[in-house]
């Protein structure tokens, strides 16, 4: 089955009221290929705003994280219900600056991606390989084991509600985007991975995202490739060309 594509633009901790609101704006009044599903993460504090500005068809708001907890003494946090309760159906979770920074192990990211959906909220969850395990060998297998603590945690039917995102992350941030091979051959072996452990409709139907340096230049040949169904964007996602990155297949 076709996949729709799908772009995420993951503001980090960027942004305030008057930039979120023109990036918005820009999104409102550009011409976007209808075909393609995005969602715009901007820092929680912004999250209504965003919202309350966007009009633009096909384009969502997302938070950047939730916690798993339904509501009590936990400070800093938001719930799955308070995000819904905003009018927020989507989130990003699992992001390796979470992972490295904050400490979120591959369980503490299933069980957060798992409370998401039980809660109606869609995940962007994200996975990738350091530097090291890439040169040591270990890509696939470190992915593999970040998908298998997810697979533990949520049942066949979740899967509709998650897209993956591929983020190696000597790539994040770093203007070294992985080779369109590099990212295809990991696509790939997600998806083999998906097909052999959960089902050959979840391999078929999920969409697996690159991120990691992507930007309006080179987004198009990634585009191409038969297992990258779209891009999860940081930097370039607070400038013009997340346009053109939303465009890649026109
Ligand atoms: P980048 O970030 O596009 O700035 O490399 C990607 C991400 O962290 O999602």
């Amino acid at each position: 089955m076709a996949r729709k594509f799908f772009v995420g633009g993951n503001f980090k901790m960027n942004g305030t009221k008057e930039s979120i609101k023109s990036i918005v704006k820009g999104l409102n009044e550009a011409k976007l290929d209808s075909n393609v599903e995005v969602v715009i993460a901007p820092p929680a504090l912004y999250l209504q705003l965003a919202s309350s500005e966007l009009t633009a068809a096909n384009v969502e708001v997302s938070a950047q994280n939730v916690y798993d907890k339904p509501n009590g003494a936990y400070t800093g946090e938001i719930s799955v219900a308070q995000l819904k309760d905003s009018g927020i159906h989507w989130t990003i979770l699992g992001h390796s600056e979470r992972r490295t920074i904050l400490g979120e192990t591959d369980d503490v990211v299933a069980a957060k991606t798992k409370a998401a959906i039980d809660g109606g909220v869609s995940v962007v969850w994200c996975c990738g390989e350091s530097l090291e395990e890439r040169e040591g060998g270990r890509t696939v297998a470190v992915v593999e084991a970040q998908l298998a603590a997810l697979a533990a945690k949520v049942s066949g039917a979740d899967w509709n509600k998650i897209v993956v995102a591929y983020e190696p992350i000597w790539a994040i941030g770093t203007g070294k985007v992985a080779t369109v091979q590099q990212a295809q051959e990991v696509h790939e072996a997600i998806r083999k991975w998906l097909k052999a452990k959960v089902s050959d409709a979840v391999a078929d139907e999920t969409r697996i995202l690159y991120g990691g340096s992507v930007n309006g230049k080179n987004c198009k040949d990634l585009a191409k490739e038969k297992d990258i169904d779209g891009f999860l964007v940081g930097g370039a996602s607070l400038k013009p060309e997340f346009i053109d990155i939303i465009n890649s297949n026109l």
